[in-house]
């Protein structure tokens, strides 16, 4: 654990800073070449220069261009989807991390705290109730992504262990389910539970995998090992943030470390397992934090070949306690955002999915993000309560005639995709209605009516 920030206390000083010895011009004609990038290159391209105050637009667009032009060479231009569904299982959570609105402080969920709280806790059997009913709406994928609840644990040995310790709460984190109103059952309940009728299962991120494990000396891999064999099919790389020491020690002090992380993401790949990447960026941060979180990213690609897209997402601050403390007085800008897409796709020379989330971003800029290097644009989403619980407006789920007629308006191929992007459909946009085809109950029905989604300004946790 590490001493949290001083609220208010806007200016850090970080030891890592946007400073090098390359120029501009020399680091984009390294990426026009498809040449490997430094981390100086990539601080040079994604500030459009340390020479100069702000963002240049010219320098901005020519690094947007590379980055589109890189895309079409590596993923054409097709624009990738997931009918998914997100079944979030928990936000009772008290880790405490700065930029996040998901949790509840979990003594809340305790049966005799007394306490009004708007979160919520599902028990096994709704979890799989809610995977029921979206199967039969054609969803290909469950994501499901929860706070680290007291009472889970990995398994019933999990629990023993946990509860042998003289002081539990304290030294583990850890409360008996039956000391909360709601029971969450077991990780591998959880996952048993809604790994049903052949869905994909995309769950347990490094976070919550550290969470699966605390107080023991079990290895990630075998941890991984145990979730896959109760269905878990690939695991979300959230819980990044900025892999770097100094910005989590102010903004996420209770969360595992960057090479815990990469610890986690090795194991779960060495259990056989696909892994995502992310980055949450525009909040303490600066250039030269998201250049080496991008270095760290693509070393371990290099290693392990596991990550099947990356997915930048930018910090949206609204009631956030890092707004509302005076930490940061907002988030990332417009260009900032297309600056780190951009750069995103030309660093990350080894991961060939880059995500444009339109809940972290909405719509509009979403689809012009595609255009800066981005080929990717998330999921259905047929519940999203991070995103809605922390006053997000863009509506908790995107129907395939809305992703249809998005991707139409930029004029690219919409394609209806496996998690993994192994599997893809492309849309004949003449031919509605547009439905599910993947799923292994989709037969092309359309999920639910479209549903308008307004203006920006969702913001969430990465779990
Ligand atoms: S980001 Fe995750 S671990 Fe951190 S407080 Fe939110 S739910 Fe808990």
């Amino acid at each position: 654990m590490h001493e949290p920030p001083v609220p208010g206390d806007g200016d850090f000083e970080f030891s890592i800073v946007p400073e090098t010895d390359q120029s501009f011009e020399n680091a984009l004609a390294a990426a026009r070449d498809g040449d490997r990038l430094t981390v100086d290159d990539g601080i040079e391209l994604v500030t459009t220069g340390t020479d100069v105050d702000g963002i240049d637009p010219v320098r901005k667009e020519q690094v947007l261009e590379a980055a589109d032009r890189r895309r079409a060479e590596v993923v054409g231009d097709e624009v990738t989807f997931v009918a998914n569904l997100n079944n979030n299982v928990t936000t009772a959570c008290n880790t405490g991390c700065l930029f996040c609105n998901f949790k509840d402080t979990a003594h809340r969920f305790e049966a005799d705290s007394g306490a009004d709280h708007a979160g919520f806790t599902k028990t096994p059997a709704e979890s799989r109730a809610a995977v029921e009913e979206a199967l039969g709406m054609g969803i290909y994928e469950v994501t499901s992504v929860s706070g680290l609840h007291p009472a889970f644990a990995l398994n019933d040995e999990h629990h023993e262990i946990l509860a042998g310790h003289d002081d539990p709460a304290t030294q583990v984190n850890y409360k008996p389910p039956a000391v909360y109103e709601t029971d969450p059952g077991t990780y591998l309940d959880q996952l048993r539970a809604m790994s049903v009728g052949g869905v994909h299962l995309h769950s347990m991120t490094p976070e919550e995998a550290a969470h699966a494990r605390r107080g023991t000396d079990w290895s990630y891999e075998s941890v991984y090992r145990k979730l896959r064999a109760a269905g878990l099919d690939s695991a979300p790389g959230t819980a990044a943030e900025i892999l770097v020491e100094e910005v989590r020690d102010v903004i996420c002090p209770g969360k595992i470390g960057s090479d815990e992380w990469v610890d986690a993401m090795e194991g779960a790949i060495a259990a056989g397992l696909d892994v995502t990447a992310t980055m949450m960026y525009g909040h303490v941060e600066n250039a030269a934090h998201r250049i080496h979180h991008l270095q760290t990213v693509r070393d371990l690609q290099d290693r392990t070949g596991g990550i099947t897209e990356f997915v930048p997402l930018s910090f949206v601050h609204q009631n956030t306690p890092l707004y509302e403390r005076g930490v940061v007085d907002g988030g990332a800008s417009d260009a900032e955002d297309e600056l780190v897409i951009a750069v995103s796709r030309l660093f990350l020379d080894n991961v060939e999915n880059v995500q444009s989330s339109w809940v972290k971003f909405g719509d509009a800029k979403a689809l012009k993000l595609l255009n800066c290097g981005a080929n990717d644009l998330m999921g259905t989403i047929l519940s999203e309560e991070i995103t809605t619980r922390a006053g997000g407006t863009h509506g908790e789920f995107r129907s395939f005639a809305d992703y249809v007629g998005m991707i139409d308006a930029i004029g690219r191929p919409a394609v209806e995709r496996s998690t993994d992007y192994r599997t893809r459909r492309r849309i004949d946009h003449d031919d509605p209605p547009h439905g599910p085809e993947l799923g292994p109950r989709a037969d092309g029905t359309p999920l639910l009516g479209s549903r308008a989604a307004p203006g920006r300004d969702a913001a969430g946790a990465d779990d």
